[in-house]
């Protein structure tokens, strides 16, 4: 149903439908009680009307022993007892009928061939008992007393009309089917305005959050209480707001700064080409210096896109490495001699320090891309010599890349691994390098790769005299 699509009407009619529940079997409870009580009233009251109607003829009859007359003290004890409302008959042992009260106006109106029925009902026991009967309009309850006399046996009926109790539970009753639904309406608008009240400020933050969107990330709910629940919900979403707009930042850096990265190699090939088309009657030198140019910027630009494309696929977190058995060492050693020849070139001496085998489970084409990006780095910046030493300590693979460059500056040591940071600015191309200038993107892979062996890497020292850095790597 519609109107129990809001939270706060659902509630509210819970809240009332359990109320009602109790109320319900609160007056039932009460009703039950009620009636129990009046009519154990009425039957104590009953048998009193009989007990002191044989106290009281018992001492006329005694009083009037002489002329031993049963009906003068009858009649002497109804002059001493009140019958109101009660109509009482007196028969003998041989079940006739000796007295009974006169009937007035308030008095029940009983013929005495009732009180005869009842009287025939209960003789057969010698013991005072009770029970109810109703005519057309009315209910009765009477009461059966036998008592002895002078010798004789009497039997007392008194009945008497339960209108009065009838009455007194009908008002209890109307009263009850009065005040329940009145305490319900009075429950419901009270539960449907303080569900209203407490609920407003989830309503409030729905609608706030309803207007958060990308261009306005920074904004924020209102927390009226931090220790409410109410309070809570609303820390938690500004939490999570303030983590989206940090990746959101994040990622509107990365593409700013991918876009920029790519757009100098797009411009110096354009630019290349323009110029070869605009000039005319130039020598095949000239275009193949141009070839070069636009060769050297595509490559470069591949290596971006295909850094980028890397990145894109850690973030995603769903890469599956292909893992397969490999030794370390001889990856390693594979990276040194492919960059030997380079070192070489450039009075650079790498040396590589190994102890026995590596062997792990890892993504092969991953790992030497690791090494390399460390590797083509440190050549890049050393003046003479890059030492590589590998060793297994505390279960994991420690590969130590050292080179006598000039370090990196400290205060900028802990931007390295941030995408797109580079230390020099400039994109000049570095012919000490054997992947080619890089887009700063290089450390941010390599510590990927790293931790996606559940591995680390660290710079482990950079300074005036050359930079380490740590490869970990858990052996299992
Ligand atoms: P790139 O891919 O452009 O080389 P990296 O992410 O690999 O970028 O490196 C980030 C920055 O750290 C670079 O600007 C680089 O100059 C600096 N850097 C990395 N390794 C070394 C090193 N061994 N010595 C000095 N500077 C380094």
């Amino acid at each position: 149903m519609k109107i129990f699509k809001s939270a706060r009407s659902r509630l509210t009619f819970l809240y009332v439908a359990v109320l009602a529940l109790i109320l319900a079997i609160l007056g039932i409870l009460a009703f039950v009680i009620f009636t129990t009580s009046i009519y154990d009233q009425t039957d104590r009251a009953l048998s009193e009307v009989g007990t002191s109607f044989e106290t009281t003829a018992r001492r006329h009859f005694e009083d009037v022993q002489e002329k031993k007359n049963v009906s003068e003290a009858l009649s002497h004890t109804a002059e001493d007892v009140s019958f109101k409302n009660y109509k009482v008959f007196v028969f003998s042992q041989t079940r006739k009928l000796l007295w009974q009260t006169r009937t007035l106006e308030a008095e029940p109106n009983i013929s005495n061939d009732t009180a005869q029925r009842w009287l025939n009902e209960f003789t057969s026991s010698e013991e005072a008992n009770l029970d109810g009967f109703s005519n057309d309009r009315e209910i009765f309850r009477v009461h059966y007393h036998p008592f002895k006399m002078g010798g004789s046996s009497y039997y007392l009926i008194v009945i008497h009309p339960l209108d009065e109790q009838k009455a007194y539970l009908r008002q209890i009753r109307n009263a009850m089917l009065l005040i329940v639904p009145v305490a319900l309406l009075l429950t419901s608008f009270g539960g449907y305005f303080l569900a209203q009240k407490s609920f407003a400020p989830i309503a409030e933050m729905s609608e706030k959050a309803a207007h958060i969107h990308s261009s306005n990330l920074y904004e924020r709910l209102p927390i009226e209480n931090e220790e409410d629940e109410l309070g809570r919900l609303a820390k938690t979403f500004n939490d999570l707001l303030a983590r989206l707009n940090r990746s959101f930042e994040q990622q509107k850096r990365f593409m700013a700064d991918a876009s920029h990265e790519l757009r100098t190699p797009v411009s110096i090939v354009r630019g290349e080409a323009e110029v070869s088309l605009t000039k005319k009657d130039r020598d095949v030198i000239e275009y193949q210096e141009t070839i070069a140019i636009m060769q050297k910027e595509s490559e470069r630009m591949s290596r971006i896109i295909e850094d980028l494309f890397t990145l894109a696929r850690a973030d995603s977190g769903e890469f599956v490495p292909t893992l397969s058995s490999i030794f370390v060492d001889d990856i390693l050693a594979d990276t040194v001699r492919a960059f030997r020849t380079l070192g070489k070139k450039h009075d650079v001496s790498i040396s590589n320090s190994q102890n026995g085998d590596m062997p792990l489970e890892a993504d092969e084409f991953l790992l030497r891309r690791l090494f390399t990006n460390l590797i083509d780095n440190s050549l890049k910046h050393a003046r003479s010599k890059i030492k590589i030493e590998s060793s297994m300590k505390d279960g994991q693979y420690e590969i130590r890349i050292y080179d006598d460059g000039p370090g990196i500056p400290h205060e900028k040591q802990d931007h390295i691994f941030e995408r797109f940071y580079r230390v020099d600015k400039s994109r000049s191309s570095n012919s000490k390098s054997l992947v080619g200038s890089g887009a700063g993107l290089g450390l941010a892979i390599s510590k990927w790769i790293a931790e996606l062996h559940n591995g680390r890497l660290k710079l482990s020292k950079s300074d005036s005299s050359g930079t380490l850095f740590t490869v970990y790597l858990p052996t299992k």
